[in-house]
């Protein structure tokens, strides 16, 4: 069965066509500057073929047209027709407190999203523009929702409440969401794979670190806490993002600084982070050879972000009260043996010992790199979010 999963920006849309049988990609895409006269779009096969194209997309029908074409174009596609798709997944950010699991789309399901709208304005409205732009374009395909959310509604009142009167919750939903969980469910699997037990007798901490980036708590198959919050600002520094600071540093800033609370939070959510710290770069790769240049800025920038994810994998095995494994999975956890090892040295008291050579090795494959007798492992796992959202359709087709 081939399960098309849609991840829909505001200027965006990236996409796989995954043949679920197998657990296989056939083909993936990404259209980019939607709504201007230079869209460019990429399109490549599981065969190695690839194309890009400059073209203008003026909205997401547009978009999801063009995909369509490459898809069952002779040449490059890898449908004949398109009643080959069977469903579309599509990645939604923000279920709030509605959506607790990943969800058939209907009339009423996209009303309850669109009341979502405010708790994730710059991505949900983009999710809902591509679910209707597939709505009209492949009219009669079951669609499914998989929130980023979802893994998250486990965690008990005690990790998601904030410490604010207790009115505000139910007047606006002021609450711990946590994101990235369909990366944390699909690691967390993984492991419970590479461990050989399952994932509801295991206590995890999955580290999530690429350009935004987040921690989790993973006890018996269920996330109980993590480090984002009401929105993706909070937890680590990030990329671009700041992550937790004092509150009553946004006041000071706005008035030092001069700005709107446009321009702070825009301040906070696009110049701040290991770019604001170093002032070179977003990019790890950067920051690296930077720091490996004697840039000091550089290697400040890394050492907060690691310290960071250090002190939210203590919390969390606290919380627990033990570990079974910590994951590192994304970009920076993947690739960046520097951030893994900065993370684990030291922590020995907790049952974690990294071993150094297995470490080592930057190849983004599945690995465990921990001593053979650590008590606690270390597992790189490359994450799979289209992957996990095809798994969920599946799921929830019950096909
Ligand atoms: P996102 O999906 O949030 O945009 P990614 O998961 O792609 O982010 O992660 C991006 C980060 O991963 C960047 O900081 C990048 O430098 C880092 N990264 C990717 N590949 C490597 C690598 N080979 N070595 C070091 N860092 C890497």
């Amino acid at each position: 069965m081939k399960v098309l999963v849609i991840n829909a920006g505001s200027s965006s849309l990236k996409y796989q066509l995954i043949d679920i049988e197998g657990e296989k990609l056939l083909a993936k895409g990404l259209c980019e500057r939607i709504g201007f006269e230079d869209s460019v779009h990429k399109y490549a096969k599981s065969d190695g073929f690839c194309t890009e194209s400059i073209l203008s997309l003026h909205n997401h029908v547009e978009a999801i047209d063009a995909m369509l074409r490459l898809l069952s174009n002779e040449e490059t596609g890898v449908i004949k027709a398109m009643d080959e798709i069977k469903a579309i997944g599509h990645r939604v950010v923000h279920g709030g407190e509605a959506f607790n699991q990943s969800i058939i789309i209907d009339d009423n399901v996209l009303d309850t999203l669109r009341q979502c709208i405010d708790l994730a304005p710059i991505h949900n409205p983009a999710n809902i523009m591509g679910i209707e732009a597939c709505r009209q374009e492949l009219p009669g395909i079951p669609m499914i929702a998989v929130f980023d959310t979802a893994f998250h509604q486990t965690m008990p009142p005690k990790a998601f409440m904030y410490a604010l009167p207790y009115e505000l919750y139910k007047k606006y939903g002021i609450r711990k969401y946590g994101f990235h969980g369909t990366s944390h469910k699909f690691v967390m699997k993984r492991a419970a794979c590479m461990l050989g037990r399952p994932a509801e007798e295991l206590k995890l901490v999955s580290c999530h670190l690429g350009n935004g980036a987040s921690i989790c708590a993973i006890e018996n198959g269920k996330s109980v806490d993590t480090s984002m919050g009401f929105t993706p600002l909070s937890g680590l520094a990030m990329g671009t993002r700041s992550g937790t600071i004092d509150p009553a540093l946004i006041s000071f800033i706005m008035e030092k600084e001069e700005m709107s609370i446009e321009e702070t939070t825009a301040f906070l959510n696009r110049k701040s982070g290991v770019l604001g710290l170093s002032g070179i770069s977003s990019d790890f790769r950067d920051l690296l050879k930077a720091s490996g240049n004697g840039n000091v800025r550089a290697k400040l920038a890394i050492d907060v972000f690691a310290y960071r994810v250090k002190k939210y994998v203590s919390e969390y095995i606290g919380v627990m009260n033990g570990v079974d494994a910590i994951i590192f999975t994304a970009g920076i956890g993947e690739n960046n043996s520097l951030v893994r090892k900065l993370v684990t040295d030291n922590m020995e008291f907790f049952g974690i010992k990294c071993d150094c050579e297995k470490n080592k090795s930057d190849t983004g494959v599945e690995m465990d790199i921990s001593t053979d007798d650590s008590p606690v492992k270390i597992l790189v796992i490359p994450t799979n979010e289209e992957m996990e959202i095809a798994l969920e359709v599946k799921r929830v087709l019950n096909v």
